[in-house]
């Protein structure tokens, strides 16, 4: 009989270790089994074969096995769980995750939730034959560049018909599935049932159903949000990360992976071609992966953007030429696209006789005005109704503060009651078929105005769209992240993207800030000069790409204890520039602070964190404490 190392599948760090089974002839290294685990059953991937157990161990036999998956998967989830600091257990388990028994056959979900397709183009462009030649050749990770509609799509889809008639398989990883329906309805069109769709919306069992047609090769090509990168493939040849800027690619509870770093492992692991796509490349991307340059769009010029300064402009949210532009498409028809990154009528309720901001009581936050006349909490859900009097001082006179797509979507009605209004935010696309409707309904509609948070930014390609305005474009801007420029000049050239696919489109940014770098640079389509300065100022002050953050974060009942456990951290680490601790905002009742390090070496700065913490774990029980070290974070 041989015997097996295998990983159980759980999450105690205690129990993060190989333990050996005996297992009949043929059992295969990533193969999925069912054993007896102390007192009761677990499942487990054996992740190594030997002829004999270690000395002294007495090794019981497993109860079945109950599935595989490919071999490369799991020397992907041993390296991963080390990387990004987690247990083998924990990240094994992304690659064999658990799924409930079979049941009957269904249309696969490709066919229910996506966009019709396009036709393929007659001719390629000779940019595109040259990236497309690159992918074929081999060699990578690339980066394909290009505006929005300058043929990117087009050449994922002309690399994934190329792996197929090689026999192999192909990961399309796109940011949140139901957010881009018209990329999956585009790979669907093309391919059909080759395609299988792999993301959180699916049911347990549909999600069984696209596993089973990847492991048994009948799907070729996956299609899928962020777990995708794990899809069972055997004979994989390339993956394609779309709108790799997108921070959704990052998991934001342990194993604290980022799926465009796995990608490129993955392709390494199993020689694979990886290709990141984007109108707005990441600095991290444009600095280190060769470039494969699509150039402008295909059907016509970028639109003209119009910064309108609200420093001298009245009125916000609508500023007199937004109310302009709103007009024409009233009077003349057209498509209209606004954006206004937060919900509710008002971000905040104001006391002008004591100058206090209404906040929740559990978050350092202010509460958010919605139309049902309720103030909620946007971190923890906390929900009170509006106050008749300050609460402070009693005084009546409460003033809303800003604008929230509720209030544009009020001021729009009263302005203009001919447009069709539809308004999308975390409140009105609660499912992806809302969210589809809502966008079928913009597409087929004229006089009509999409309005929404940045869900109205992202992939969608529209027809006829005259004009796309961003209403407060400071947003971004005041966030406390060295990323937050990055992330402004994205939204603003993603959302200039989104006008004048085929029409003579129009661009509007309100802003208090016209002469900020990113905004500037937006304004112009200046990609390549913002991205230049952006990593220039990333050099200076040592962020990514030039070395890589580690952030570890410290929760508690009370701020003092929290302090000092980073400060205890602190002093035992090395090899980083460290900053901090630094306290955070109140969250959900807890008290939190942060410790940034910036290092050459990620893994030995987070495996240095993990050995204090775990050292200092009873202490920190008692003290009600509780830390995540986050490798690479995507927000600080
Ligand atoms: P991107 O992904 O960069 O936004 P797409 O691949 O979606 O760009 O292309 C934009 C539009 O141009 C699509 O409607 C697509 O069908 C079309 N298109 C792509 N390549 C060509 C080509 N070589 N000739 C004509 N039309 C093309
Ligand atoms: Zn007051
Ligand atoms: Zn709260």
């Amino acid at each position: 009989m041989p015997y097996a190392s295998v990983f159980p599948l759980v999450t105690a760090r205690a129990l993060a270790r190989e333990f050996t089974y005996e297992v009949e002839e043929g059992v295969e290294r990533g193969a999925i089994v069912s054993m007896p685990f102390g007192r009761r059953r677990a499942r487990g991937i054996v992740v190594s074969l030997g002829e004999a157990p270690p000395a002294g161990v007495e090794a019981r036999p497993i109860d079945s096995v109950v599935g595989s998956v490919p071999p490369a998967l799991v020397d992907l989830a041993l390296w991963l769980a080390e990387y990004y600091g987690s247990t083998p257990g924990r990240a094994l388990a992304l690659v064999a995750p658990e799924t409930p028994k079979r049941r009957k056959q269904q249309a696969p979900p490709a066919e229910r939730q996506s966009f019709r397709g396009e036709d393929e183009p007659a001719e390629l462009t000779p940019e595109q034959q040259a990236a497309i030649a690159r992918i074929a050749a081999g060699g990578g990770p690339y980066l394909l560049y290009g505006a929005t509609g300058s043929g990117k799509t087009e050449v994922y889809l002309q690399a994934c018909a190329e792996v197929l008639e090689r026999g192999l398989g192909a990961i399309v990883l796109v940011p949140e599935i139901s957010l881009t329906p018209q990329t999956v309805g585009r790979v669907h069109a093309r391919f059909g049932d080759r395609v299988a769709i792999l993301h959180s919306g699916l049911t347990d069992a549909e999600r069984r159903d696209e596993r089973e047609r990847i492991a048994s090769g009948e799907a070729r090509i996956v299609v899928g949000a962020r777990s995708a990168i794990f899809a069972p493939l055997r004979g994989l040849g390339l993956i394609v990360v779309d709108e790799e800027h997108d921070a959704s690619y990052k998991q934001d509870s342990d194993p604290r992976y980022d799926a465009r770093t796995v990608a490129a492992k993955r392709a390494a692991l199993e020689g694979a071609v990886a290709v990141y796509g984007s109108a707005t490349p990441r600095p991290e991307s444009w600095a280190s992966l060769e470039r494969l340059e699509l150039g402008g769009r295909l059907a016509g010029d970028l639109p003209r953007v119009r910064v309108v300064d609200l420093r001298r402009e009245a009125g916000y949210p609508l500023s007199a030429p937004l109310l302009s532009e709103l007009r024409a498409i009233e009077e003349g028809g057209g498509k209209a696209i606004l954006l206004l990154n937060r919900r509710g009528v008002a971000p905040a309720l104001h006391c002008r006789a004591c100058g206090q901001t209404i906040r929740c009581p559990n978050c350092d936050v202010a509460l958010v005005l919605h139309g049902d006349h309720s103030l909620r909490c946007h971190h923890c859900g906390h929900s009170e109704s509006v106050p008749e009097a300050c609460p402070a001082c009693l005084s009546a006179d409460l003033a809303r503060l800003g604008a929230g797509t509720q209030r544009l979507e009020r001021e729009l009605e009263r302005e203009f009651p001919h447009l069709e209004l539809i308004r999308l935010d975390a409140d009105t696309a609660k499912t992806p078929e809302l969210l589809n409707a809502a966008l079928q309904r913009f597409a087929a509609a004229d006089r009509v105005v999409l309005l929404g948070t940045q869900i109205v930014a992202k992939g969608h390609h529209f027809a006829g769209v005259q004009l796309a305005a961003v209403i407060d474009a400071d947003t971004a801007l005041a966030l406390p992240d060295f990323r937050a420029e990055e992330r402004t000049f994205q939204l603003l050239t993603q959302l200039a993207g989104r006008s004048g696919r085929d029409a003579p489109g129009r661009v509007l940014v309100q802003t208090f800030q016209p002469d900020a770098r990113p905004i500037a640079y937006a304004a112009r389509h200046d990609v390549t000069r913002f991205l230049d300065e952006e990593i220039e100022r990333r050099r200076e002050l040592g962020y990514p790409p030039f070395r890589h953050i580690v952030r570890i974060v410290v929760t508690g009942p009370e701020p003092a204890p929290v302090l000092r456990a980073l400060e205890e951290l602190r002093a035992g680490i090395s090899g980083a520039e460290l900053l901090g601790p630094a306290p955070l905002l109140r969250l959900r009742g807890r008290h939190r602070a942060q410790l940034v390090a910036k290092t050459e070496r990620p893994r030995a700065v987070a495996a240095q964190a993990a050995r204090l913490l775990a050292a200092a774990a009873p202490a920190m029980r008692r003290a009600g404490l509780s830390a995540v070290v986050d490798v690479d974070p995507q927000s600080m």
